[in-house]
């Protein structure tokens, strides 16, 4: 990456690996610190992952919950934005790895978030899609729509009702979410625009290996998701542990469910990015970090976001892996640096940490979700309302709260998803009028 050369050369040069919640704020946050701050991220947008689901779902179109990363700090003039992945840090001499090149930081900010985990089975990656880029969900809403696209043109029931059967394995919240959704999909969107197959007839089935839905939610919120889930018709399996993934079937111990449509919201891990770190990882792959946020041993590195395994300094409970928590961390460190240039020496000791829970929330469907906050439990209506107006407020641009809001308006009135598109082509092979689409062709067969 070639140096910009300017009389702000000599200021110390903050490098963010990451655009989304942790990076972006951290960024934002240092745009009056006398610093160059360089955010490199692999995709040129910022994404609002907890909207992805719909995406996934048909009801948005990615850039609604998508922004340029260049766009959304064209005013910040000390931030460079570059388009870059990175590949590994070499801690001892301070350079950052990227394909093109080495490239020098004062202060490293680790913001690349996490990744699906499989649990050690990564071959299931193919067969089970998970949801974390817009990639991801426009793969799993290719996957769905042609589900019901083959379907119509299969003869034999039982080869119809495994196309018509998806699988979505995981209880948390996305797990949730995206069961609710394709109900919904299935029984109020699309029944009127099939005439060979009755779309009602589609099976949705939520495996959570743990006892109960919503684990980081309270008992109660919990119950109330599975009531209103099974209210829906989705089938709900609980202490049911995934054992095997393979094309067309789940295996639950022995139990094995005939399901074309397999979606994985399960478990996390930090992005590999941590790997290149050398120190020992959790076991979820994020990196342990000190009380400020800082890679013990290297104060001039900080994890932040997903990425980052900390314990709130106030409580000593493990900090969670949501936006709010990434956002206060980006900020933390933003402070913490332009405090060290201020005072123009290292600060000893750093401020730690401190995580703000604002409570945690899920929608479920139209009109249900369940939501904690400041202690009281919300649920039905009212829950769906807070929640749809905690998810519009943070979106990055105007333009994208007024696509979502229209959007929504439109699907919660005419009961039907706009951006029911197939574009592209599924990873997986499935069998359409077309012939067998898959990867990158079509086979006539
Ligand atoms: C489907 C889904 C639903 C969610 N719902 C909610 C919710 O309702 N409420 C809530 O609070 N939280 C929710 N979360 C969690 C929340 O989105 C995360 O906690 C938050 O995004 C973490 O922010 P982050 O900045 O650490 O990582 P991210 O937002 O994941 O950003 C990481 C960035 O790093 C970039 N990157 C990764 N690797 C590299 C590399 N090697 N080089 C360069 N760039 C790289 C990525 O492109 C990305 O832009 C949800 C997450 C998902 C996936």
């Amino acid at each position: 990456m070639t140096e910009i050369k300017s009389e702000t050369s000599q200021m110390p040069h903050v490098l963010i690996i990451g655009g989304g919640f942790a990076g972006l704020h951290c960024a934002m946050k240092l745009a009056d610190a006398p610093v160059r701050v360089t955010l490199a991220d692999r995709h040129n947008y910022h994404l609002f992952q907890p909207l992805l689901y719909q995406v996934a779902t048909a009801v948005l179109s990615p850039a609604d919950i998508a922004a340029p990363i260049r766009r959304v700090l064209r005013h910040q003039q000390n931030v460079r934005v570059v388009l870059a992945r990175l590949l590994g840090v070499d801690l001892e001499n301070k350079l950052a790895r990227f394909p093109r090149g080495d490239v020098s930081y004062d202060y490293l900010v680790l913001a690349s978030g996490a990744t699906h985990s499989y649990f050690g089975k990564e071959e299931w990656a193919n067969l089970a899609p998970g949801l974390k880029t817009v990639d991801d969900a426009l793969e799993i809403r290719r996957r769905v729509l042609l589900a019901y696209e083959a379907a119509e043109w299969e003869a034999d029931p039982a080869a119809r009702q495994a196309k018509l059967t998806f699988v979505v394995v995981g209880g948390g919240p996305t797990g949730v979410e995206m069961a609710g959704a394709l109900k919904e999909i299935a029984s109020q969107t699309i029944p009127k625009d099939f005439r060979h197959i009755d779309t009602t007839t589609a099976q949705v089935i939520l495996v959570e290996a743990g006892p109960r839905l919503l684990a980081a939610l309270p008992e109660p919120l919990g119950q109330r998701a599975l009531k209103d889930l099974q209210q829906m018709g989705v089938q709900v399996r609980l202490n049911s542990l995934v054992t095997d993934v393979r094309e067309g079937e789940v295996s639950i111990g022995a139990d094995l469910l005939p399901a074309e449509n397999i979606i994985w919201a399960a478990g996390v891990r930090g992005s590999e990015v941590a790997e290149s770190l050398g120190c020992e990882l959790d076991p979820q792959g994020r990196v342990p970090v000190a009380a400020d946020l800082s890679l013990p041993g290297h104060p001039e590195v900080f994890v932040v976001g997903d990425l980052a395994h900390v314990e709130d300094a106030a409580t000593g409970q493990l900090v969670p892996g949501v936006a709010p928590a990434a956002i206060q961390m980006g900020q933390h460190v933003a402070k913490l640096i332009k405090q060290e240039r201020a005072a123009g020496k290292p600060l000893e000791p750093r401020s730690p940490f401190r995580y703000r829970d604002k409570g945690g929330m899920a929608t479920i469907g139209r009109n249900r979700a369940v939501a904690h906050i400041g202690g009281r439990h919300f649920s039905g209506f009212l829950a769906w309302t807070i929640w749809s107006l905690v998810h519009i407020i943070p979106l990055i641009d105007f333009r994208s709260k007024l696509s979502v809001i229209f959007s929504w308006f439109w699907s919660y009135f005419s009961l039907s998803k706009s951006a029911r598109l197939i574009t592209g082509r599924p990873k997986l092979k499935v069998k359409t009028a077309l012939g067998v689409v898959s990867g990158s062709e079509e086979q006539k067969r």
